[in-house]
């Protein structure tokens, strides 16, 4: 985590960071989570929403009561359920008397394979919000913006007074997202990358990692840029014999922490899956191999 060393992480503190918004930042930094999980608190007056409560440690628990102050939290919203976002839902709702409503829930009981161990499994929502549907407290209206692909559940929050969007783990300014079969998929995740470019009204991304992203439909645009050069990589890799996700990632992924390689393995498998569903790559077990344009 060398990278993090001279970056700023006021653990623990509510920061004002826009009209409207404040963020507590989570004491979990890993090479997934950066410097940690953002929690965001929505809304100046008697009512607030809590966006990703993040972990249950009861330190963030504590500051992100603080930052709540005499306010009554509206709503506790969870963007997905991973581990890094979800699991402070339940004690907030013990200590606030709060709704939990956002994504729907995705548990290893109830989808198998599906989740992993990644994901929270005690998450249960008082209310899921479908697309477009909105809650709203004092001076604030957030709308829940539908984004499968780094989780089938994702959702990002859209605050309707400020264009500011919260985007949870689906676009994140200092990372590409992760995204693993057989949960996270490639095709909904450019789908919902495209659906994010077409929001005109939008302002500023909030992610639930890293710094808040100025120029949001520039850097959506990019992201589905890399994305289809990856794509290009991926063929490129299976035409010179490199057949296995396992043979490519060293490839691809030279310049990149190792530790990171399993789960740009992960995407990698993703971009394939999303290929074959095209059907420019079809698989035998591990390897995989091209597919003439008029098969
Ligand atoms: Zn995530």
């Amino acid at each position: 985590m060398d990278a993090l060393k001279d970056i700023e992480k006021p653990y623990a503190e509510a920061e004002r960071i826009a009209p409207l918004v404040r963020r507590v930042l989570a004491r979990n930094p890993s090479p997934f989570t950066f410097t940690g999980t953002q929690t965001y608190v929505v809304g100046d007056a008697d009512e607030v929403a809590v966006i990703d409560p993040g972990p249950a440690d009861p330190e963030h628990v504590e500051a992100i009561l603080e930052a709540v102050g005499e306010a009554r939290v509206v709503a506790i919203c969870c963007t997905h359920t991973h581990r890094d976002h979800s699991p402070a839902a339940a004690p907030l709702k013990v200590l606030t008397g709060a709704p939990i409503v956002g994504c729907a829930a995705l548990t290893l009981e109830d989808d198998g394979p599906r989740a992993d161990a990644a994901f929270d499994p005690d998450y249960r929502p008082d209310r899921v919000l479908t697309d477009g549907e909105a809650i709203s407290g004092t001076g604030w209206t957030l709308e829940a913006v539908a984004t499968p692909g780094h989780t089938s559940n994702h959702v990002c929050f859209a605050l309707r007074e400020t264009g500011a969007v919260f985007t949870g783990d689906h676009v994140m300014g200092w990372s590409t997202s992760v995204v693993s079969p057989p949960d996270g998929d490639m095709t909904d995740y450019l789908a919902s990358l495209q659906k994010l470019y077409e929001r005109e009204q939008d302002t500023v991304y909030f992610p639930a990692h890293g710094p808040a992203v100025e120029k949001p439909r520039q850097l959506v645009r990019g992201m589905i840029g890399h994305r289809r050069q990856r794509e290009r990589q991926i063929l490129k890799q299976i035409e010179a014999g490199h057949r296995t996700v396992a043979a490519m990632v060293p490839q691809m992924y030279r310049s990149v922490d190792q530790r990171l390689w399993p789960a740009a393995g992960r995407s990698v498998l993703a971009h394939l899956l999303d290929l074959q569903r095209r059907r420019l790559v079809t698989d035998h077990g591990d390897e995989w191999s091209l597919l003439a344009p008029d098969n």
